[in-house]
């Protein structure tokens, strides 16, 4: 099952089985390192779309219904069917997205913590004890699933925020239509595979196909309840516009743009070694990704030119290469933006300090690369680059710092480097961030929530904060005198 072919051309999945589209259009699946075409999946229009809602729904009553132990049991051996099948999965994943191998394996382990989790909290569901809060009634709060949830994925990731989204709905008693990215399908449909020997038809739904015609079906549905979706800040935006003509519920995890902060006190060799890690991470293609350095005024020379020796020192190559560091980006369109933002910050004045350029080899491969010297106003520093580029910029002051750090549309994740234990703490209050590490820059753990702040997104993910945000509260109030 780790072949693509495996996946070519079965349809959707849907009711526990294949279902072909009676549309019959198609979306290529592309191997990034190599640019050749790997697989076809189905593009599903309205009538695929529907097709899978209804099943979804015609699902949620005996699921939004089950014991909370029932649905529990059936998360645990979802995450225990993924650990076995991990192989395939971690193959899949890697051909698809370009991710090299060694990352990979921490994925799965990640969604299996994730599912694990989300099972526990399907047992755990939290609200204010019932009581007389008005003389002759009683209160009681129930927590009640929504109905079919619109999971709408991102190619970055496709399988671990599958799981973020997916665990949570689940756990929560929602039935479930999940799309994910049309570049990067695979894993959700071999999920789907696995989900069938687990979940009663109809719980766990896939549908393949683009955001225009399928994502947005699935947004316009009358029967979803709840849309959530991990994508780009202009994706979110379209789809709450969409949502709001049925005031649908929305879920949004969108772009980001974390600052990493570092004062001159900082452990300078931790933080190169951090933005190695987390800048260059993935390509680069990570919602919190470690890529804008604003640092202290007596280091910022300096941490420049360990930065470039260390974008220099990554190891590219083939994702299955012995001891590859750095994969392609995920498409052609994509390589292209990414140089397009690097070419316009040197038109711009900014300094190239390593890399900046297509590599050359055959796929979507950019050469690990650092710019020093932009403006905060540059679009370089304002907007998602989502590619293996780093910015430095040199600030005055802990005042300056903040500003900047704070100063861009986005507040999904940062980064404060500091010894100084008063300064760390007064930074992190200040940033307007869903999560700010001190002193390291990207650990996340399935108890934690991880969602934006700002123009980051709209809820949680992870946590119970997550399970909650597919719930709806319901007060019983019964008269007692
Ligand atoms: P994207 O916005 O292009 O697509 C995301 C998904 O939305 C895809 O499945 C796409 O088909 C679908 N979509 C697009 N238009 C739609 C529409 N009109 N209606 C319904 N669905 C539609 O994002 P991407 O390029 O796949 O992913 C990268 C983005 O995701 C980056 O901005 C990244 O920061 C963000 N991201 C955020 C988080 C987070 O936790 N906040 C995590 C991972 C990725």
């Amino acid at each position: 099952m780790s072949d693509p072919q495996a996946f070519s051309d079965k349809g959707n999945f849907i009711d526990n089985k294949w279902s072909r589209s009676g549309e019959g259009r198609t979306d290529p699946v592309v191997d990034p390192a190599t640019g050749k075409v790997i697989a076809s999946v189905t593009s599903s229009g309205k009538a695929d779309v529907d097709k899978a809602v209804k099943a979804a729904a015609k699902a949620f009553g005996a699921w939004g219904t089950a014991s909370p132990a029932t649905r529990a049991a059936a998360l645990h051996r979802f995450a225990d069917a993924i650990e076995a099948d991990a192989d395939n999965l971690i193959a899949l994943e890697s051909r698809n997205v370009g991710k090299p191998l060694a990352i990979v394996p921490g994925e799965v382990e990640f969604l299996v913590d994730n599912l694990r989790f989300f099972a526990a909290g399907a047992r755990t569901s939290m609200t204010q004890a019932p009581g007389e809060y008005l003389g002759g009634y009683t209160s009681i709060l129930r927590r009640e699933p929504l109905g079919v949830a619109a999971l709408i994925a991102p190619w970055n990731y496709p399988m671990m925020m599958a799981g973020w989204k997916v665990g949570p709905a689940l756990a929560a008693g929602n039935t479930v239509v999940l799309k994910p990215s049309e570049l990067t399908p695979l894993t959700a449909l071999r999920l789907a595979e696995l989900a069938a020997d687990v979940f009663p038809p109809g719980v766990f739904n896939v549908v393949t196909g683009d955001g225009e015609h399928c994502g947005a079906s699935l947004v316009a549905h009358p029967k979803v309840a709840i849309v959530s979706v991990t994508g780009e800040v202009t994706t979110g935006k379209l789809i709450m516009k969409s949502a709001a003509d049925s005031l649908k519920r929305v879920h949004l995890e969108l772009g980001g743009k974390a600052p990493v902060v570092v004062f001159d006190d900082a452990d300078l060799e931790a933080v190169v070694a951090g933005v190695r890690a987390f800048g260059y991470w993935n390509s680069g293609q990570d919602c919190t990704a470690a890529t804008r350095v604003l640092a202290g005024p007596k280091i910022h020379d300096e941490l420049v030119a360990a930065l470039a020796a260390a974008a220099e020192s990554i190891v590219m190559g083939d994702p299955d290469g012995e001891g590859v560091e750095l994969g392609p980006v995920v498409s052609r369109e994509q390589l292209k933006r990414v140089d397009g933002f690097v070419k316009r910050a040197a038109r711009k004045g900014a300094e190239i300090v390593t890399g900046g350029a297509i590599a050359t080899r055959k796929g979507f491969y950019y050469q690990p690369t650092v710019v020093a010297g932009a403006k905060q106003t540059d679009e370089i520093i304002q907007r998602e680059v989502f590619g293996p580029v780093v910015t430095v910029q040199r600030f005055t002051d802990e005042a300056e710092a903040v500003a900047w750090a704070n100063g861009v549309d986005y507040g999904l994740a940062a980064s404060v480097w500091t010894q100084n234990v008063g300064r760390a703490l007064r930074v992190a209050n200040a940033m307007q961030f869903g999560t700010v590490w001190v002193n390291d820059h990207g650990p996340l753990v399935s108890e934690m929530p991880h969602g934006g702040f700002k123009q980051s997104g709209v809820g949680k993910d992870m946590s119970v904060y997550a399970i909650e945000a597919y719930t709806e509260l319901k007060h019983v109030m019964i008269k007692t005198g």
